[in-house]
């Protein structure tokens, strides 16, 4: 590992910090109270959402929503350490979530790259002020790891492709209004033997006839997650971003930005063990004379520092212009065995504690622990399943024969 940060970095660090003291501060006071800032009667559910809306428009006001986009769109052209020292600085003061995740992070940043100047104007700002939702839809039920096996048919009819066919796990697509979408415009592909060719890239309005949403309930009780079904929805040729067929191009473009996205996460899940350490005191100070807990305790807390150097050196590697890997698909790997590792650990902290669950008047910490129990299971799937990371060190990194 070797590297320092630049004057530039330091002062692109001190800046965000000195934002965070001063706006962070005035965001927390000014939504965690029992009064309703947003003026009207919204609560629960809707209070969420209007709270890492109101979170966006304050980050972008400041310049701080979207650090990768160019800075005629607000951004600030960040560089991979920049990315990295701000999921550091976020993770630091735990900041709260925002509205348009993916917007911002992977479908802006598409738009940039591949939308016409009409395109941008239509689309970036209701991205980047949050005034309209938006989700990313590419999985199908025979198409995940496999993306380019999906088979949800777009086929140009005039001045409009019509649509058909089923996408699955797609976040919020039920609050959403506006979808990036992967689909297949060119059938002939599987017969040419050429599955990556022949799709599409759309952005979709998800109030046009024909689109279906049907909510999934996951191993928690929420319904975050959706099936979206097509039935001859109608599309308009202006829609499409970038050329037919280009649509694996325009999907991939943007993966780069994800390597640092676990800079943060080391820092969250340490933040998670001293928190899960410190409720156990509360409500069941034995368990941190356990022999055993403790030594679970040690471990997580070494695994996590590892977790920190790794992107380090994966950050170091990037600095030189050298290949990310196998730090990237192994820090992939070590974020969801300790999330993992971690929900256990905190239930098991908790003691019977570690039963109550969110909504119930005793559940600690609003029953974080309870519900991350089966939530965290997910990480072996989300941005890239276990499996498929242990394929890519093997055949890249470690070079093992292949039949
Ligand atoms: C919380 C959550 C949110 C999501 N949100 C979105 C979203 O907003 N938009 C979207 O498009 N998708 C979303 N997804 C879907 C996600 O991208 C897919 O679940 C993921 O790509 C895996 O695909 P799959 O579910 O079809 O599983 P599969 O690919 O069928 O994998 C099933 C199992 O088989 C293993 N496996 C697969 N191929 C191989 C192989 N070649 N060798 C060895 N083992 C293999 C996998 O590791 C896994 O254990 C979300 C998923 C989750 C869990």
């Amino acid at each position: 590992m070797d590297f320092s940060f630049t004057a530039e970095d330091e002062a692109f660090r001190d800046e965000l910090r000195a934002w965070l003291d001063i706006n962070l501060t005035k965001f927390l006071e000014s939504w965690d109270t029992d009064d309703d800032p947003g003026g009207g009667q919204v609560s629960g559910f809707d209070r969420t959402q209007e709270r890492r809306k109101d979170w966006q428009r304050r980050l972008n006001e400041g310049r701080w929503a979207a650090i990768n986009w160019p800075k005629e769109w607000n951004g600030r052209e960040a560089t991979p350490v920049q990315n990295a020292l701000y999921a550091e600085e976020m993770a630091r003061v735990r900041a709260p979530g925002i509205y348009n995740t993916n917007g911002i992070w992977q479908i802006g940043p598409m738009i940039i790259k591949w939308g016409t100047p009409e395109q941008q104007q239509r689309w970036l700002p209701c991205i980047l002020n949050a005034e309209e939702h938006w989700c990313q839809g590419f999985s199908e039920p025979e198409a995940g790891s496999d993306l380019a096996n999906m088979r949800t048919m777009a086929i140009l009819d005039g001045d409009h492709y019509v649509v058909n066919g089923q996408k699955t796990w797609i976040s919020s697509a039920h609050l959403a209004r506006w979808g990036l979408f992967l689909l297949r415009s060119d059938p002939t592909a599987f017969d040419r033997g050429a599955k990556h060719e022949g799709i599409t890239a759309f952005i979709i309005d998800m109030e046009t006839p024909g689109i279906e949403c049907r909510p999934i309930r996951d191993i928690t009780g929420d319904t975050m997650l959706n099936e979206v079904w097509f039935t001859d929805a109608e599309v308009p040729i202006d829609c499409r971003l970038g050329g037919e067929g280009e649509g694996w191009q325009v999907a991939m473009s943007t993966l780069g930005h994800e390597r640092v996205g676990t800079a943060g996460l080391s820092i969250t899940m340490a933040s998670d063990l001293k928190s899960m350490i410190s409720a156990a005191r509360a409500v069941n100070p034995d368990a941190l004379d356990d022999p055993e807990l403790r030594e679970r305790i040690a471990r997580a807390f070494t695994d996590i520092e590892l977790t920190r150097l790794l992107n380090y050196r994966a950050l170091t590697k990037i600095l030189k212009g050298q290949p990310n890997w196998p730090e990237v698909p192994l820090a992939k790997l070590q974020w969801s065995k300790i999330s993992q590792t971690l929900a256990e650990l905190a239930v098991d902290l908790l003691g019977a504690a570690g039963v109550l669950g969110k909504g119930g008047p005793d559940a600690i910490d609003g029953g974080t622990w309870t519900r991350n129990y089966s939530w965290q299971r997910y990480t072996s799937i989300g941005a890239g399943a276990t499996e498929i990371q242990k394929n890519i060190i093997a055949k890249k990194a470690i070079k093992l024969p292949r039949k």
